[in-house]
């Protein structure tokens, strides 16, 4: 697969920070503090960049995405360069655009991907090579639009994701695998309302089992990192210092602390940074900025609940944030 990706194609992708995690890990927020360096761009997921475009769509700055600077520069830059154009044509036919068969959810596939079956025998070598291709396009268009030597952030957090950009991107690209206690994930999946995987057992079970495999599924492709290009962020220390864990990054990162002086900790801006995709809550505040704090949401087991999950992956909770 590495004969499509020469040297030169790679170094013109740019740097790419990508947030490894499992879904209601706080991946969003982190990522949107990062983001509040100058040098680092937070993009969102961009997985969904392609199925969630719509001009009328309000972007994390206030505005509507057709009125934002930001993604009418992106607009240009991309229009500019006959390779990137046809991306944005996918754009602009969104609504239709569906998600690509790599990124949609659920489905026996997803069973298969999260029990390690390569993903070129699932979705076939095709799909897996345009995926990159296309991925690659992405991150081109990124690098040209954005100042030179600048991070862009992508908060998709799939592991299938970053094996793929990984394979193509290779040390382009910084992982932050953030992690937040299981037993407080389990407890905001069992308390989300459920579209998918409703027939298969009860949900206590089914979604443990689900976790089980995901978080293994997540450690694995994350082992495959190089030591360098990996860091760990857990939620709760996070949460706790927010200031120490940023400048432990932007170090790691080789970014000057100094662009950070004018902002408080815990305090994320949002009308600085421009994310439409993923978590609505971005896009809806009022304040236009969000406090980093403990979430007052109580994260409660039933008793068969807290079963389950001991059961399931009480092994794996323990020694999960000990890396
Ligand atoms: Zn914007």
């Amino acid at each position: 697969m590495t004969d499509i990706m020469d040297a030169k194609e790679e170094s013109s992708a740019g740097n790419v920070i990508y947030v490894l995690g499992l879904p209601y890990s706080g991946s969003t927020l982190f990522g949107l503090a990062l983001g509040q360096h100058s040098a680092i761009h937070t993009i969102g997921e961009m997985n969904n960049i392609e199925s969630d475009y719509n001009p009328k769509t309000q972007c994390s700055c206030g505005e509507k995405l057709q009125d934002c600077t930001f993604w009418n520069g992106m607009r240009s830059s991309l229009q500019k360069d006959s390779e990137t154009k046809d991306i944005l044509n996918r754009w602009d036919s969104s609504g239709n655009a569906a998600r690509h068969i790599i990124d949609r959810r659920g489905g026996l596939r997803k069973i298969l991907v999260v029990l390690g079956i390569p993903l070129q025998w699932i979705y076939g070598r095709q799909n897996c090579e345009e995926y990159e291709r296309t991925n690659l396009k992405y991150f081109r268009g990124f690098q040209s639009y954005l100042p030179s030597g600048d991070y862009c952030l992508d908060l998709s957090k799939s592991p299938e994701r970053l094996e793929l950009l990984d394979e193509s991107l290779g040390a382009k690209v910084k992982v932050i695998y953030v992690k937040r206690r299981l037993r407080d994930v389990y407890a905001s999946i069992l308390k989300r309302p459920k579209r998918t995987r409703k027939y298969y057992g009860p949900k206590a079970l089914r979604e443990a089992l689900w976790l089980f495999l995901r978080a293994r599924h997540c450690d694995r492709v994350f082992a495959r990192i190089s030591d360098s290009n990996k860091a760990v962020v857990n939620l709760s220390e996070f949460i706790d210092d927010p200031k120490k864990v940023l400048s432990n990054l932007d170090q790691w990162m080789g970014l000057d602390p100094v662009s950070r002086d004018g902002f408080s900790p815990r305090h994320v801006e949002l009308r600085s940074q421009h994310v439409f995709v993923g978590n609505t809550w971005v896009k809806r505040s009022q304040t236009g900025s969000v406090e980093i704090r403990e979430s007052k949401a109580r994260t409660e087991l039933t008793r068969f609940q807290a079963t389950v999950f001991r059961l399931v992956l009480g092994a794996r909770a323990e020694q999960w944030h000990k890396r």
